[in-house]
């Protein structure tokens, strides 16, 4: 077994979070639990070393308790055709390698049951009824009786192999809207037989699943239950079914009681960044009066001081996090050591996790490529984990192994300098403007992208720890840098908007979109955006916000207050209806505008998976207008000119702004080139075409890896 995480001295801001709990015999040192998720490495056993170190990593790194990604009980239960399945001695075998690794660095482990029901993406799912989801294009085979009592005993079965696995215990996945969840909603379960018809009838499927594990495994087994607080879908359960199923479950023998919010048909987004920081844990308070096992809150939930905070106001005991555990693996252990400005948060952007999961691609993060590659040696682990405590790990004094030179401090020029100075390399790094973070200091004025500061802020506290010599308000000419003597030298410069080359484009109302976002410029009522990519909509988000109108510009805006989210998105606090909804309120839009884009494919096509629908719903909520197949004819008094489909059209504006993409910033690349030095581009300055930050981060930290 590793050195364990130095417990929190006694001072520690976080007290709540660090109090041990002893759950079903086991004493878990903290109250984090690191929340299931699939990293698309479940399915093939060739991949179970891969998971093994993913796992491990974490548990070093202190998580209390990790609940792995679900896996099926049964064959129609797979989420996928090909999804991973605890059925058989020999599954379970395979599982060793997992438990032996997280035991090995002192952690706990639950393995998740998951059962699609009517989410499975294969023709031979079966469901609570024969009702389809709009998520899956199968139509389900509804259960009779007879295989509803076979799925309970798979379960069990199932839960029996986890254990001979050495688990130690299973997490019952009951919410999201798969197939427990579909039981216990009036949504899904129009049953007539024992298994439907009252409320009671209904939460028999879940209820039984857990007694009959309980009888099944003993009482030093640990069950959570994941159960949905909130469905946020129509015909979702009430408030007192809720509560009444969750005291069943307790009698059951259910050891906790985990939070899922909504369903994955719901049209409230649950996870994604703009949802307010601990949003749901008003929901889980409400369960967690009614049981006297412990309860875990979760969702947007990713920095110490929020967790505490939830501990501390009673709203749970316990929280899960997911996706912060892909970002940082070492998050406990910083927040033991009382650094969170160490933690690399997650910043809600699904681009990297979820959105892979979606595209059938592993899971990753994008602001720690390394996550679910922990045994690729392109990402091998830094030599200074855990980082504690703050102190620089190279200093300029000490012989490095080689001088570093990193032009441009954006995300890529950020992962780079800071990779290759904790490989103790000897690195400046060179920004021409007064602060770090590039475009993705623009990315975090947009309202609902506030959490993005957080990257900043995690880079400000490593270049400092890693002993990086940052050169700000310091445009580097290729003189300096051949001057200089440096035997690498990164290109990190980036990118600059492009233009559009139609008449008018030179006048005054017509703005590139950084001048906006950064509030240089304040546009009138009545605005065109040219460019519906991520940024034309992130720009029109920033000109309709109703409550930051006119504070464009202001990083510190604040998060949006979530009494105004949950108007938007009409979730209701009291949960008065069932499913929590109530009637979205709509604010009027700062401006009226037009997104416009020539090509004639769904609007926002582009823009991730699971965030995508969120941005086009606000829009729509807010009267954007959607323009596509646009060719742009010229701009003058009028407004801007289109012909669309051979017809003419001005959008009578005051303003005009570009978000026509970008080209890479890379002047400095020849003249170095041809003066023999060793010089390479990493990020938007080697390729500008369909950049993001992901991109950037992981091609920055590949590079830096083996200079
Ligand atoms: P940049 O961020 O452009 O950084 C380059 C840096 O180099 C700049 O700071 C520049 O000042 C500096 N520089 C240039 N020349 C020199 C020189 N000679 N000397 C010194 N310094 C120099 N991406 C996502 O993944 N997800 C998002 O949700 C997202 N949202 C966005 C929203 C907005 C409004 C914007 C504008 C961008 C968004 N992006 C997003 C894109 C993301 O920010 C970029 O892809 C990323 O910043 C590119 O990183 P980079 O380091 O390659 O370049
Ligand atoms: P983008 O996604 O490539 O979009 C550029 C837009 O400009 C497209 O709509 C394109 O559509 C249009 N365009 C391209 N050339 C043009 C020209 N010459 N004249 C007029 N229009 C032109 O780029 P972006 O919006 O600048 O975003 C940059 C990157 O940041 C993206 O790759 C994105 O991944 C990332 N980002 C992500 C998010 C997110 O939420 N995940 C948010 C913001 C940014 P038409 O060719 O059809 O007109
Ligand atoms: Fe969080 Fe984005 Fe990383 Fe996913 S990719 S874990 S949402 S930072």
């Amino acid at each position: 077994m590793t050195t364990p995480v130095a417990a929190p001295s006694a001072d520690t801001p976080y007290p709540h979070l660090f109090r041990p709990l002893t759950v079903a015999g086991v004493t878990l040192p903290n109250r984090v639990v690191m929340g299931s998720m699939h990293l698309g490495l479940e399915d093939r056993r060739a991949d179970t070393p891969k998971l093994a170190a993913f796992y491990a990593e974490r548990a070093r790194g202190g998580a209390g308790l990790i609940v792995t990604g679900g896996y099926a009980p049964n064959l129609v239960g797979r989420l996928t055709p090909f999804a991973g399945t605890m059925r058989s001695a020999r599954d379970a075998r395979a599982h060793r390698t997992i438990t032996d690794a997280v035991h090995a660095e002192g952690g706990r482990i639950v393995l998740q049951l998951l059962h699609a029901g009517r989410y499975a993406y294969h023709p031979l799912q079966v469901g609570a009824g024969r009702s389809p989801s709009p998520i899956t294009p199968f139509t389900p085979r509804s259960l009779s009786t007879r295989a509803v009592e076979r799925t309970v005993q798979d379960f069990v079965r199932a839960a029996g192999y986890a254990r001979q696995a050495g688990y130690d215990g299973v997490e019952i996945m009951g919410s999201e809207g798969y197939l427990i969840n579909q039981f216990l909603s009036p949504r899904t379960n129009g049953r007539t037989d024992a298994w439907g018809g009252s409320p009671a009838a209904r939460r028999r499927f879940a209820t039984e699943i857990v007694r009959r594990i309980r009888a099944a495994a003993g009482e030093d087994f640990i069950i959570t239950f994941r159960l949905s607080m909130v469905d946020l879908v129509p015909q979702g359960q009430t408030l007192q079914e809720t509560l009444d199923l969750a005291r069943e479950l307790e009698s059951a023998g259910a050891s906790l009681l985990n939070t899922g919010i909504g369903w994955h048909e719901a049209r409230v987004p649950t996870i994604v960044t703009s949802v307010p920081r601990a949003a749901f844990a008003d929901f889980t308070r409400r369960v967690r009066e009614v049981v006297s096992i412990p309860v875990a809150a979760s969702n947007r939930i990713s920095m110490p001081h929020s967790a505490e905070q939830v501990l501390a106001e009673d709203q749970a005991d316990l929280i899960t996090m997911a996706r912060p555990f892909l970002a940082d693996p070492d998050w406990v252990a910083k927040a033991a050591a009382a650094a969170p400005e160490q933690i690399n948060s997650c910043i809600g952007c699904n681009q990297a996790c979820l959105d892979h999961t979606f595209q059938n691609r592993p899971a990753s993060c994008l602001v720690n490529p390394r996550a679910g590659r922990e045994t690729d040696p392109d990402f091998p682990p830094l030599p200074d984990r855990p980082l504690l405590p703050l102190t620089p790990t190279s200093t300029p004094t000490e012989p490095a192994a080689q001088s570093v030179a990193v032009v441009g401090a954006g995300p890529a020029g950020l992962a780079a300098a800071t990779q290759a100075a904790a490989r103790g390399h000897h690195v400046e790094l060179f920004e021409a403007s007064g602060a770090i973070g590039g475009q993705f200091r623009l990315a975090r004025q947009i309202p609902g992208k506030e959490e993005f500061a957080e990257t900043l802020r995690y880079f400000e506290a490593r270049l400092a720890q890693t002993g990086v010599i940052l050169h700000l308000d310091h445009r580097v000419t290729a003189t300096e840098l051949l001057d200089g003597g440096y035997d690498r030298i990164l290109l990190a410069t980036g990118v600059v908007p492009r233009g559009v080359g139609i008449p008018g484009a030179d006048r005054a109302n017509v703005h590139a979109y950084p001048d906006v976002v950064n509030g240089r410029v304040t546009c009138g009522p009545r605005v065109a955006v040219i460019g519906a990519g991520g940024i034309g909509f992130d720009v029109s988000e920033l000109l309709t916000e109703p409550q930051h109108a006119g504070r464009a510009g202001h990083a510190d805006h604040g998060a949006q207050p979530l009494e105004s989210w949950q108007r938007q998105w009409g979730v209701d606090p009291g949960f008065t209806d069932r499913g929590g909804l109530t009637t979205p309120e709509t604010a009027p839009a700062a401006r009226t505008v037009h997104l416009v884009q020539r090509k004639t494919t769904k609007m926002g096509a582009g823009l991730g998976k699971t965030t995508g629908w969120v941005h086009r719903a606000t829009l729509k909520a807010r009267g954007v207008e959607f323009i596509t197949g646009a060719q742009y004819v010229r701009i003058d008094d009028a407004g801007l000119h289109l012909r669309i489909d051979g017809t003419d059209r001005v959008l009578e504006v005051d303003d005009v702004v570009v978000c026509a993409g970008q080209v890479s910033q890379r002047e400095l690349y020849e003249t170095l080139q041809a003066a023999g030095a060793d010089v390479v581009l990493v990020g938007g300055a080697d390729v500008a075409a369909e950049l993001d930050a992901k991109r950037a981060i992981e091609q920055a930290t590949r590079v830096a890896a083996v200079l």
